[in-house]
């Protein structure tokens, strides 16, 4: 702060006070998930934990939680978003639209329409979806469908810049939300499916201008390029469309980088580096400082993508800057985040591909299952399916209860591979699944990090596809693809409250505080990859319909 004071002085007091609102907004985005009044990024604060401090709906009161308004998202296409909250507005967003909407009364503040060519619609993979946006500097910043990134004027709605990133003709699509840190808007890509060469780029949060690239795959002489044969790496995936978390005090964001590509890993001989990993980058240059893979050789398409959770948590006596991830692969890792040590990696599903981790090399132990498919072998089966043991939807932690709440998933696969070859912007996947599903698609937890411990759990028979949410009012709330939105005592696990919004959860709750009272905020609308691609009969009653529900107590 002092430094960059002291330099814009020099220059001129326009610049100057442009660095002072720059600075305040740095400092807002840091004590984002102290501030209960706004919710500025996806996963309500840098750490990513989903917690936040506000108590006046609890076990005790929770009863008198009521709708208080339902806002139409004009959407029949799923709504995974997060909404945002700044100063009683609220931001939503669709992969066709951005909405202000008033926080109190739920009316339309301003809409920004999306205009793209439909042929957009072909390289989108598992849903026709956008999951929110960042509010920074006086500006909503959300990606686009068709592979660009936009910053609105939060008053007017009005577009502020636009910026093309990729071509989407190439297979590319942004569903992901940005994170903004260090005055840099980060975003990444979706596409592993249709061979894009995966990455994260840097854009200027006043301008727009892309700053920098990281690619999650390494092309030959590049760090990494021997992990993959021939040019096997330009079109090797890698996606990485979830929203990484940042730590303010080392500057580092921790963003997960998705699956090679195809699917199939007999092509590829090799780790596949960054595929499958956490990357720890500096988001003013992009520079590489840390990985961690989770998964080497990816034959099962366990995307690394699942969100990093940031939490200073104690680990065998000793309190760790930690970074938690539940992977799809269905390890929950536990990882030094200053310098990528693994420091814990237990099952939080059933696992049969690996048994266990090393923890002296950090690889998992493949088991006689995955050996069968290395060998080229039939009749093997594995546990999780591609859906993983977790998908995007992401988890929550309460720094009360020191407890990590996660919809998992459980579902054991095989598949045949088919011979697929490269062909810019086609489906480059390669295998035709066989899934097998148990009666319970779905598991509720509250598990312990470091040890793996399930506290509590809820069996559902369809799977959730919606973010947990906890408070220091002890309460856990999450959705249900059959609509309900659901409430959960955090230490007990006991149900304490529910809610029928009139069509499939699969959106990610927030809650915020206006004038002294709280409010829950929440997307209902199916839609995503479960319910197009997976398909679960059981869901032919839920009805299509994006609407953006908050709820207050009466
Ligand atoms: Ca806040
Ligand atoms: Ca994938």
């Amino acid at each position: 702060m002092m430094r960059t004071f002291a330099r814009c002085a020099l220059i001129g007091a326009g610049m100057l006070s442009a660095a002072l609102a720059f600075g305040q907004t740095a400092q807002e985005l840091n004590n984002d998930h102290k501030t209960p009044g706004d919710v500025l990024t996806n996963g309500m604060g840098y750490n990513q934990q989903r917690f936040s401090p506000l108590k006046q709906i609890n076990p005790g009161t929770i009863k008198r939680l009521a709708p208080l308004w339902a806002f139409s998202t004009n959407n029949v296409t799923g709504d995974e978003a997060q909404a945002t909250v700044r100063d009683g507005i609220i931001y939503m967003t669709t992969s066709r639209q951005t909405f202000a909407i008033d926080a109190i009364s739920g009316k339309q503040v301003w809409k920004n329409d999306l205009e793209f060519e439909n042929d957009v619609l072909r390289v989108v993979c598992c849903g026709i979806v956008n999951r929110g946006g960042a509010i920074a500097d006086g500006k909503f910043v959300r990606a686009t469908l068709d592979g660009q990134v936009q910053a609105l004027d939060l008053k007017t709605g009005k577009e502020v810049w636009k910026t093309k990133s990729v071509d989407y003709t190439d297979g590319f699509s942004y569903t992901g939300a940005p994170q903004v840190a260090n005055g840099v808007v980060l975003v990444s890509t979706s596409g592993a499916e249709y061979g894009i060469r995966g990455m994260i780029e840097g854009f200027d949060l006043t301008t727009g201008k892309s700053l920098w690239r990281h690619y999650n795959t390494a092309l030959p002489g590049e760090p990494g390029g021997d992990t993959w044969p021939a040019d096997t790496a330009s079109h090797g995936g890698g996606s990485g469309w979830v929203t990484g978390s940042y730590d303010p005090d080392l500057d580092l964001i921790f963003w997960g980088t998705g699956n090679p590509a195809p699917w199939d890993p007999t092509s590829r001989p090799g780790d596949n580096l960054f595929t499958d990993s956490v990357v720890a980058i500096r988001p003013k240059t992009g520079e590489r400082i840390w990985t961690y893979q989770f998964t080497p050789n990816d034959p099962f398409d366990y995307d690394g993508i699942n969100e990093m959770v940031l939490a200073d948590h104690m680990v065998d006596g000793k309190m760790r800057k930690v970074l938690m991830h539940a992977d799809r692969n269905g390890f929950l890792y536990v990882i030094d985040r200053t310098n990528g040590e693994l420091l814990s990696a237990k099952p939080f599903v059933n696992v049969t591909w690996a048994d266990g981790v090393d923890m002296k090399t950090g690889r998992p132990i493949e088991s006689a299952e995955t050996k069968k498919l290395r060998a080229g072998l039939p009749g093997w089966e594995v546990s999780p399916g591609a859906i993983g043991g977790k998908n995007w939807f992401p988890m929550s932690y309460s720094p009360i209860t020191k407890l990590l709440y996660i919809n998992t998933l459980n579902s054991a696969w095989s598949y045949s591979p088919i011979k697929v070859e490269y062909k810019r912007g086609q489906r480059f996947v390669g295998i035709t699944p066989k899934w097998n599903f148990p009666e319970n698609r779905g598991t509720l937890k509250a598990i312990d990090p470091v040890s793996g411990k399930v506290h509590w759990a809820h069996d559902f028979k369809i799977p959730n596809w919606s973010g947990t949410m906890v408070t220091a009012g002890n309460v856990m709330f999450t959705g249900a693809q059959t609509g309900e939105f659901l409430a959960y005592d955090a230490t007990t696990g006991k149900k304490l409250w529910q809610f029928q919004t009139g069509s499939g959860v699969v959106g990610q709750p927030i809650t915020w505080e206006k004038d002294g009272k709280q409010y829950v905020t929440v997307a209902s609308g199916i839609g995503g990859v479960y319910s197009l691609r997976i398909g679960d009969e059981r869901l032919a009653n839920v009805p299509a319909g994006g609407a953006l529900w908050t709820f207050a107590l009466q």
